[in-house]
């Protein structure tokens, strides 16, 4: 017991830091590991109807189209171009979806896929799909 109040005090003025696993990232839980479950099937959905939507936004403008003036013409090449490039995110959104769902069949799901530490519930809820720990997408993204 008053080994415990020691320790306290030390705590309490900084002289000792609290046990590092603290701040570690903990593996999933199985709840969490349902739960994450539920939004990548529901997050596919979502992708997989709006890729479905923009199918026809994001096809080749006609250039033979009479109806339509030079400038507004120009519009709906970018209004295109733009729909292709979220599509092609969309698309490889998707294809992590996909890769996410698989690690989560072979039970390995939340696990970094560089350096295989604990993704993090917190950020799997934020993006379900990530593969990568928030030090390894920071090491990719070169900061
Ligand atoms: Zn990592």
């Amino acid at each position: 017991m008053l080994q415990n109040d020691a320790v306290t005090m030390l705590l309490r003025r900084g002289v000792l830091r609290p046990m590092p696993q603290d701040n570690l990232i903990e593996e999933l839980t199985e709840e969490q590991v349902a739960l994450l479950e539920q939004s990548l099937r529901a997050l596919r959905e979502q992708l997989l109807k709006h890729l479905e939507a923009s199918s026809q936004s994001a096809a080749p403008v006609a250039l033979d189209q009479t109806s339509v003036g030079r400038l507004s013409r120009m519009d709906a090449m970018q209004a295109q171009q733009l729909a292709a490039s979220n599509r092609r995110r969309t698309q490889a959104r998707l294809e992590q979806i996909r890769a996410a769902l698989k690690f989560l069949e072979q039970g390995e799901y939340g696990a970094c896929s560089r350096c295989e530490e604990p993704i993090g519930f917190r950020r799997l809820q934020a993006r379900p799909e990530t593969p990568l720990c928030v030090a390894c997408q920071g090491r990719r993204e070169g900061r």
